[in-house]
């Protein structure tokens, strides 16, 4: 291989292969080194001397996927190969891991979407049904209409927590300011106060007072929010739900503990997971959309914090926000440009969870 040819293929970026006319390896860049390409001089890869010959064979460039295990870890690319006069083949080697496993992700995320929208669709439209044939029936009809109410709210929460969650993955921080953490928490417990009364479940609120916190106000009492509701939601009638703020060394740490049935140890790495719930049945009947604690680690992130959940079943839940008490400003969103697109803004009524 003439010196010119190995400068310019040291000068490419990116993982990249030279085949000469009898198969032999010739330059191998050094991001292709940890695939293990190699046996001898060879393409260790059946699948990839395959690839070359049907090129070679074929004078023409082309693309094929190609996928090799490293570990537990597979790696999936997309492998183009160019022929030159001499019979020798250029391969370049695309990445493709990453954008398959977001793929997935996003496949899964729709799949569970429009598993949840289905329930209260599907029972709106045999509500409405039931409606039409009991027209008659004024008390009927009173029933079903409320129902119908039931499941359209349900729809609107989810739909709500959706764009909350959308808002809060992709935007990071935008309303900055210094925060009294006792007004982030009235807001908070006032949220969730009358669903309380109605179990008779006491909020009590203990720790420091006075503390200030660096911080998206309304991401803040969201996710407080979504803590109180879960500790209310998953508590006995009767119960006490504690919200306690102390300051330990440079974070502020807000735990929500109730006196519910706890969480088993094997669950809770899974809990802040979209759609996640140890209790399908239980978390329909408390009004649950599966999303409150995604929302709850994106704001969390958003901060440079963390939020931690202990507890042992039967003993109820504690779950930690621990923040930061002054941010990185390097999470701070740069001002829009004119002529970028305009920002959707949180919902004006702040409607999440019921
Ligand atoms: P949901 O809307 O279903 O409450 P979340 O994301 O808020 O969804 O919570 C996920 C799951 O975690 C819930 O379905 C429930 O099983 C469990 N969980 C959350 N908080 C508590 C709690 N305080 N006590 C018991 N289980 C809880």
């Amino acid at each position: 291989m003439s010196a010119e040819l190995t400068q310019l293929l040291t000068a490419l970026p990116g993982i990249i292969v030279l085949v000469d006319e009898h198969g032999s390896v010739t330059y191998l860049s050094a991001q292709a080194v940890p695939l293990g390409l190699l046996r001898g001089d060879r393409l260790r890869s059946s699948r990839l001397r395959g690839f070359i010959e049907d090129v070679r064979v074929a004078r023409a460039a082309s693309s094929r996927e190609w996928d090799c295990k490293r570990g537990e870890e597979r790696d999936e690319f997309i492998v183009h190969a160019s022929p030159f006069a001499d019979g020798s083949i250029l391969l370049t080697f695309d990445d493709v891991s990453e954008a398959k496993r977001l793929d997935a992700v996003r496949r899964d995320f729709v799949a569970n979407v429009s598993h949840e929208l289905k329930t209260p669709v599907s029972a709106l439209s045999l509500l409405a049904e039931a409606v039409a044939e009991a027209a008659d029936d004024s008390d009927a009809v009173k029933h079903f209409t409320k129902r119908m109410k039931t499941e359209a709210q349900r729809l609107a929460v989810l739909v709500g927590d959706l764009l909350d969650l959308s808002l809060f993955a992709h935007e990071g921080l935008r309303d900055i300011g210094e925060l009294e953490v006792d007004v982030v928490v009235a807001l908070a417990t006032d949220a969730v106060a009358q669903v309380a009364q109605a179990k008779n479940i006491r909020l009590c609120v203990t720790g420091e007072h006075g503390l200030t916190i660096i911080g998206d106000r309304e991401q803040l009492v969201m996710a407080l929010r979504n803590l109180l509701t879960n500790a209310v939601g998953y508590s006995p009638a009767g119960g006490t739900v504690t919200v306690h703020v102390q300051r330990a060394d440079e974070k502020i740490e807000i735990s929500v503990t109730d006196e519910g049935d706890g969480i088993p140890e094997e669950a809770q790495s899974r809990l802040f997971e979209r759609f996640f719930r140890v209790d399908a049945a239980r978390s329909r009947e408390t009004g649950g959309t599966g999303l409150g604690l995604a929302i709850v680690k994106h704001v969390c992130v958003n901060h440079g914090g963390d939020c931690i959940v202990s507890s042992v079943v039967g003993e109820g839940a504690t779950f930690t926000l621990r923040l930061p008490a002054r941010l990185d400003t390097s999470r701070l969103i740069d001002e829009p440009e004119d002529d970028d697109m305009p920002v959707v803004s949180p919902r004006a009524d702040g409607e999440t969870r019921s």
